[in-house]
């Protein structure tokens, strides 16, 4: 094991609330870690100053960074995962995610790689979740993997036999986006009924408002907690989200014929609010045997999973991406 804590990757997750970059082991434990909330502006130089900002301070933290420049110490940390919030283009490198308007079709990768002067892998922040949780999470040994995350939105990423799965542009595995009721409301991305209008935590939030919810901030923590306490619309706010969850993960196993499915993300933090309904829809809607089979377990990782699994693409290539960099 002390080879694989030698073995050092800068990673960075892109969310649309936080940006965070850390220095990762290859024991997949986060050495130093910081953190910059995710800008508003438009300006995509804006944006990407933040990234850079929190990713010299890790640099600089962790004695990584080349005194007076900008640069990486490629003998420290030879190459930088990225775990970025969707959807992106892995063909160009470019980034558009729903959450950020200040970045369409930006070109991540290569303003990185100018930037720091290493190289840059880069893949979608829900695989990145699986990837982790599989590499050093609750999936260890599972050949077939969903991996979820339930937070301001619903992401997921795939493995199938043990390998993690790209798809032509790097977006496979966005369930979030999948209808799961046709007479649902409409979704940030213009579909209509997406898993995400109903189940996220801004989603279940709105729902909550729209039946007469007032608590606190009218956020998805102070339905958690109103939840907790037996309010009658924040409890039915979470069955719905779990209900809609549920169906959405009937579909994925009887496609693909999973082991188990792993969910993170502060929705999913609130356990049995969320996991009872989701376990109930499931159950209803996976009507074949070995749909039925596979279990849904919490993620073990919790909110350093999109690093670790950012880390896997320095520090675990050929295990989970065979065919080469970025599925390529
Ligand atoms: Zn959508």
């Amino acid at each position: 094991m002390t080879a694989d804590r030698d073995r050092l990757a800068l990673a960075v997750d892109i969310g649309g609330t936080k940006f965070a970059a850390a220095i990762v082991n290859g024991a997949g434990e986060v050495l130093v870690s910081r953190r910059r909330d995710t800008p508003r502006s438009t300006d995509p130089d804006v944006v990407f100053a933040a990234l850079t900002a929190a990713i010299d301070d890790t640099l600089d933290s962790a004695g990584r960074s080349l005194p007076g420049t900008g640069s990486v110490d490629a003998a420290l940390a030879p190459a930088i995962g990225v775990g970025t919030a969707a959807p992106l283009d892995l063909t160009v490198g470019t980034v558009s995610p729903v959450n950020i308007p200040g970045w369409r079709s930006f070109p991540l990768r290569d303003r990185l790689v100018e930037r720091y002067g290493v190289p840059v892998g880069m893949i979608g922040d829900a695989v990145a979740v699986a990837v982790a949780e599989h590499w050093k999470g609750a999936a260890q040994g599972y050949a077939n993997v969903l991996g979820m995350v339930v937070s301001t939105g619903v992401g997921g990423g795939f493995i199938l036999g043990g390998h993690a799965v790209t798809g032509s542009t790097g977006n496979a595995g966005h369930i979030g986006h999948i209808s799961v009721d046709p007479a649902g409301p409409v979704c940030v991305c213009g579909g209509i009924g997406c898993l995400e209008a109903i189940s996220s935590g801004l989603s279940l939030a709105a729902w909550a408002a729209d039946n007469g919810f007032t608590d606190g901030d009218g956020s998805a923590v102070a339905v958690a907690q109103a939840a907790a306490r037996g309010d009658a619309v924040a409890l039915e706010a979470f069955r719905r989200s779990g209900a809609a969850l549920g169906m959405a993960i009937a579909g994925a196993v009887t496609l693909l014929d999973l082991d188990l499915v792993v969910i993170g993300g502060g929705v999913a933090g609130v356990g049995p609010l969320l996991f009872e309904p989701l376990a109930q829809a499931y159950s209803r809607y996976a009507a074949l045997g070995f749909a039925s089979r596979p279990r849904v377990v919490p993620s073990q990782l919790g909110g350093a999973a999109g690093l670790i699994g950012a880390a896997a693409v320095v520090l675990a290539p050929d295990r989970y991406w065979p065919s080469g960099p970025n599925g390529s």
